[in-house]
């Protein structure tokens, strides 16, 4: 497949960013990993003209301050892995050590994780909405922070309007809760069949709040919420974990020939299990 020709810029600035984008984000380039295969598969470039934000100091940006981390949308895979006020959010580094391709490590970034996420490989994304992340999205002339429920409402990454960027995601890392990331691979396929990015909050054994974020067998990151309701005040010595999370909850499990739904449904009991109940 020949790739259709484009123009490529990198301005140094978010002005220059916004100057030069004609509303579409499809045209926005970060760590190129999943943009340039789409490239290869014959898809052209809206207005024929790619952006690269990989020059503007701001959207580089970690900060720190108050409990919480701010990560600019160019941050790499690599950067949250090394980022000691990261550390502790295990979820996190649990996805993070599901990808073991240095190249991917070094070059994929935090808002391709979130605007590129797919049903294949969005344990990133699964794990920042299990730890409550918070996203700035910029437009030309506008600000606005969304929690990332919202930014993944009606199950795509639909918050962006046109013309805006995600410019930085913010995360909790004061007194955050225990959380986690666990997912089911066979050695044939490249993504896992299903991910699970939990944290929770107990009193004693005794449930107070919990997040269970489903990935890979799902078009973008979701929440068990049915689920998670009935897990709240129960003690971890008597729950019983075989839900039926088609049935229960609003989602739709994207199985194929060789896994279906109702096995999907057995491998997130087992993930939930795994996750909840001490052994
Ligand atoms: C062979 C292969 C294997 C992979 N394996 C894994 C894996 O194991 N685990 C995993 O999690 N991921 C995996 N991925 C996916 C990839 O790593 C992620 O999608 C990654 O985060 C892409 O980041 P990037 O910076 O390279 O994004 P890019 O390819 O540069 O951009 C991706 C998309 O995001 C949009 N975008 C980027 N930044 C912004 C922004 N600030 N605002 C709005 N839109 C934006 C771009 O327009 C583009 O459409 C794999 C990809 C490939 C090609």
């Amino acid at each position: 497949m020949t790739i259709q020709a484009f123009d490529y810029i990198a301005p140094d600035s978010l002005e220059g960013i916004f100057e030069n984008m004609q509303g579409a984000t499809s045209q926005l380039l970060v760590g190129d990993q999943s943009y340039v295969s789409l490239l290869k598969r014959g898809y052209s470039v809206p207005g024929g003209l790619l952006i690269s934000l990989k020059n503007v100091p701001e959207l580089a940006q970690i900060e720190s301050g108050g409990g919480y981390v701010s990560l600019g949308v160019t941050t790499t895979f690599a950067d949250l892995k090394k980022h000691e006020s990261l550390s502790a959010l295990t979820a996190l580094q649990g996805a993070l050590a599901t990808i073991k391709d240095p190249h991917l490590l070094n070059n994929s970034t935090i808002g391709g994780a979130l605007y590129h996420c797919q049903a294949h490989h969005s344990p990133i994304a699964g794990a920042l909405m299990a730890l409550k992340a918070e996203i700035n999205v910029r437009g030309p002339r506008t600000s606005r922070t969304v929690t990332i429920e919202e930014f993944f409402q009606n199950g795509k990454a639909s918050g962006l309007l046109s013309g805006e960027i995600i410019r930085s995601v913010r995360l909790a890392v004061a007194g955050i809760p225990a959380s986690s990331y666990q997912d089911i691979s066979v050695h044939n396929r490249v993504s896992p069949l299903c991910g699970l990015a939990t944290s929770i909050t107990r009193k004693g054994k005794v449930i107070e709040s919990v997040r269970l974020v489903l990935t890979g067998c799902v078009d973008v990151p979701v929440r068990l919420a049915k689920t998670e309701s009935q897990l709240v005040e129960r003690s971890l010595d008597t729950i019983q974990i075989d839900y039926n999370i088609i049935d229960s909850e609003p989602i739709s499990l994207a199985g194929d020939l060789h896994t279906q739904t109702s096995y999907l449904n057995h491998l997130i009991n087992v993930l939930l299990k795994k996750t909840l109940v001490p052994s």
